[in-house]
């Protein structure tokens, strides 16, 4: 399904990369709440978030303060000027949401796993016009991703987002939920007009993170950033640990390096000539490799051998594994590219064999 979509259109926001959205991880208190909204708003930030319901993994701890907290978020928009943002999982939570005039919608990742609780959101948006950014699922899976932002979009709704939250794994090693780029960039492919927002918070864990995450988004031509922040991290009551204070998003913004996609100079585009040249020379080297494998092939028919010759196929990875490494490579990598190029040959070769 094409989706059909129209810019975000936020009151008072400047079209500018990146586009900032910062707040706490969750709305604890009115003080808490309206005063880490005026620190924002004195150092430039035009959108809040806080999270009113929350989802947490175990039971027991801080599921958010719930309907009472949007009042404060209204108070914060009467006081600052900023506009509004929290996160719905249910039909209920949409509708208190649009009552208290919530700005901007966030669907989580728990909940964009779930295709019932999608719908049932969807549903019950039919008929609005409200922004609405998409989490990624907790699985890397970019299709359940897409199949949310199409069941929002089937709704009628037509400003959408999507916002990169990493993925989680068993394994925690550096980061709580690992940023598989790919999935966002192909994303972007896929959907060239959603803007696509990235959450250092959700994918560091950690507050030392936020910055080098922040940066590598806008260099991956991110759209924006929705970054946890909170008057005072360490006694926040969910996930204190990644959240920063106004003062330290305000300078990790300012130190942003933002590069434009556009910047062609003429050495850039010589390079690509270069680029496309070594290209083209790679496929037909891959051709010719193909053409000798399909004799191979023969040769093989002709003799009764099997294909796949396992010590001959050990051999070239080996070998070009470490042919790589000198020549600067990961030899992982290029093992990897050994086994495609292995995989193809050997299909070539079973259409020869399977031939009459
Ligand atoms: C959040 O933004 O506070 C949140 C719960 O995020 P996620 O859905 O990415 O875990
Ligand atoms: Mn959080």
């Amino acid at each position: 399904m094409e989706l059909e979509l129209e810019k975000l259109q936020l009151p008072g926001i400047e079209d500018r990369r990146p586009l900032v959205i910062a707040g706490p991880c969750s709305a604890e208190t009115e003080e808490q709440v309206m005063e880490t909204a005026k620190m924002l708003a004195d150092r430039g930030i035009k959108i809040f978030r806080a999270g009113i319901w929350k989802p947490r993994t175990k039971p027991g701890g801080f599921e958010g303060i719930g309907v009472e907290g949007l009042a404060w978020l209204k108070a914060v928009k009467k006081e600052t000027g900023m506009l509004v943002a929290t996160e719905v999982a249910t039909a209920k939570h949409v509708y208190e949401a649009l009552k208290a005039g919530i700005d901007i919608l966030w669907i989580g990742a728990r909940t964009t796993a779930n295709p019932f609780a999608v719908q049932e959101i969807a549903d019950a948006l039919k008929g609005v016009d409200v922004p609405v950014l998409v989490k990624n699922p907790v699985n890397p899976d970019l299709e359940l991703w897409i199949g949310a932002l199409e069941r929002i979009n089937g709704a009628g709704l037509k400003r959408l987002g999507a916002i990169h939250r990493g993925f989680s794994s068993y394994d925690k090693k550096l980061y709580r939920n690992l940023p598989q780029w790919h999935i966002p960039i192909e994303l972007r492919r896929r959907i060239p007009a959603l803007p696509i927002l990235c959450d250092p918070s959700h994918i560091g864990g950690k507050r030392e993170l936020v910055a080098p995450l922040c940066q590598q988004a806008m260099d991956l031509s991110f759209d924006g950033l929705i970054v946890e922040s909170h008057c005072n991290p360490d006694c926040a009551w969910s996930d204190a640990k990644q959240q920063v204070t106004p003062d330290v998003l305000d300078y990790i913004l300012n130190l942003l390096v933002i590069r434009t996609e556009k910047q062609t100079t003429e050495n850039l585009a010589e390079l690509r000539k270069q680029i496309d040249e070594c290209d083209n020379n790679l496929i037909e080297e891959l051709a010719k490799r193909m053409r000798i494998a399909r004799e191979i092939g023969t040769y093989k028919k002709e003799h009764d051998m099997t294909i796949l010759q396992t010590g001959r196929y050990n051999e070239i990875l080996d070998k070009r594994g470490s042919q790589g490494a000198l020549c600067g490579m990961d030899p992982e990598f290029i093992k990897k590219v050994f086994e495609a190029i292995h995989e193809e040959s050997v299909r070539q070769q079973m259409e020869i064999i399977n031939k009459n």
